[in-house]
């Protein structure tokens, strides 16, 4: 049994919360609003009258946990230990049980379980993207919808949707006396949105001597269908990724979103607990997947002497699940110190949530602008010009925020920095 299909396993975490409200100090959704249901201590009480049985799981109580980014801030700020991610995660996958999911939510998991109908539909909208998104004036990249759908506002600024996915017809990337061969699991936001990440992963890893090879038949890491409690299609999506890695012969997984590799390292496990077939393979895979810095810094021990000078001042913005949820945070710092001219320049925050939290910020956009709102202020006081940040989603927020906001940095991967000292370097 799991905290995703039993709430009462939740229930010693919950008892730990001693209400000192220690959490509200950095959970950016009280920042933003003072609302005590926004906060780990709100949720909690409201979750101990369920368990206690002097209230039952209403829809309202259900929708009340949907005031989350899953930041996991409170975990590491809480004296008593509390573990409020796992509290939220069997909350949403209760309420879910007793009331479905919204509608939209419901369409979009579906859709990522349909992976040829999903990618079909990707597809198609990168060639029509003209008439659904206008690009954004005065910047090459990013473009914001014609139409307000409802979702996310007419402000939001997305990447252009590729008219070919990443991983498509990609071949493996052979290299001589390759010092490992890795698996790359993309994940959706690089497959469909940013393919110079994956370009900049490639390329890193290849100068590297690494060899690279990127299964087909993977799909979404089912990050989104998890937290919000779609348990089923969650289950669904790991199944299906661990038999598209289990016999493609690389050593180790190499991701480059922060969900993604929540997914791989914690995920796939606690949501195959049970299952016998699956449950060891999630765990096998768990030990040897690594984030693309971590595995640069600490696998690897990437290639320090042939790198080209980037004159840049450079800020670092921590992605919630790489550093609360990997424990990541110096590996990117490290390799942005090393690239010679890049000159880091720390954020007053910068593990300070940006706000995005995948579907949090379709269903609560005027809450998620707020909490941009305070990374934006945060950016506008350091003189950099360009925001490195460890995750996809993440930059995207980023860069909604930045044009948004008027401010003139970018937003890139470290990776894509690394990438491009190395090409600077080959140049010469
Ligand atoms: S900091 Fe921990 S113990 Fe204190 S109220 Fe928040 S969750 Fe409860
Ligand atoms: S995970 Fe983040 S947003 Fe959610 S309650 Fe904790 S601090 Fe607040």
């Amino acid at each position: 049994m799991s905290i995703y299909s039993d709430f009462r396993l939740a229930r010693d975490e919950i008892y730990k919360c001693m209400k000192c409200g220690n959490c509200q100090e950095v959970c950016p959704l009280y920042l933003a609003t003072r609302k005590e249901v926004t906060v780990a201590r709100g949720k909690i009480g409201l979750l101990e009258m369920f368990v206690t049985g002097e209230a039952e799981m209403t829809a309202g109580m259900a929708e009340r946990m949907s005031y989350c980014t899953t930041c996991m801030a409170c975990n590491e700020k809480c004296p008593c230990g509390v573990r409020f991610d796992q509290i939220l995660l069997a909350a949403r996958a209760e309420g879910a049980r007793r009331h479905g999911l919204h509608p939209i939510k419901k369409t979009a998991f579906t859709m990522l379980r349909l992976q040829r109908f999903f990618n079909f539909g990707m597809k198609t909208g990168g060639k029509l993207q003209g008439a659904i998104f206008r690009r954004v004036e005065g910047r090459d990249y990013g473009a914001r919808m014609r139409v307000d759908l409802g979702l996310l506002g007419q402000k939001k600024v997305f990447p252009r949707l590729a008219e070919k996915p990443f991983r498509e017809n990609r071949p493996t990337v052979y290299v001589q006396k390759p010092k490992l061969r890795a698996a790359f699991f993309t994940g959706c936001m690089i497959n469909y949105f940013y393919a110079d990440m994956g370009e900049a992963v490639l390329g890193v890893l290849k100068h590297n001597n690494v060899e690279v090879l990127i299964p087909e038949a993977q799909g979404c890491c089912g990050t989104p269908a998890a937290v919000n409690g779609d348990v089923a299609s969650a289950i669904e999506l790991a199944r299906r990724n661990l038999r598209a890695f289990e016999d493609c012969g690389a050593e180790a997984i190499v991701v480059a979103c922060s969900s993604c590799g929540s997914a791989w390292k914690h995920s796939f496990a606690r949501l195959l607990e049970d299952d016998e077939v699956y449950g060891p393979l999630a765990a096998k895979w768990a030990a040897r997947t690594y984030d693309i810095n971590e595995f640069l810094v600490r696998v690897i021990d990437y290639d320090r002497e042939n790198l080209g000078r980037i004159e840049r001042k450079v800020t670092y913005h921590d992605p919630c699940h790489l550093r609360r949820g990997q424990n990541i945070f110096q590996e990117p710092r490290d390799i942005l110190r090393s690239i010679p001219g890049v000159e880091l320049i720390e954020l007053k925050r910068p593990d300070r949530c940006c706000g995005m939290a995948g579907s949090f910020c379709i269903v609560h956009p005027d809450l998620a602008d707020k909490v941009l709102a305070q990374k934006m202020a945060d950016v506008a006081q350091t003189p950099v010009q360009t925001v490195a940040t460890g995750c996809p989603a993440c930059r995207l927020q980023l860069w909604s925020g930045l044009i948004n906001t008027g401010l003139p940095q970018d937003a890139v991967h470290v990776v894509q920095l690394l990438n491009e000292s190395y090409e600077k370097a080959a140049a010469h």
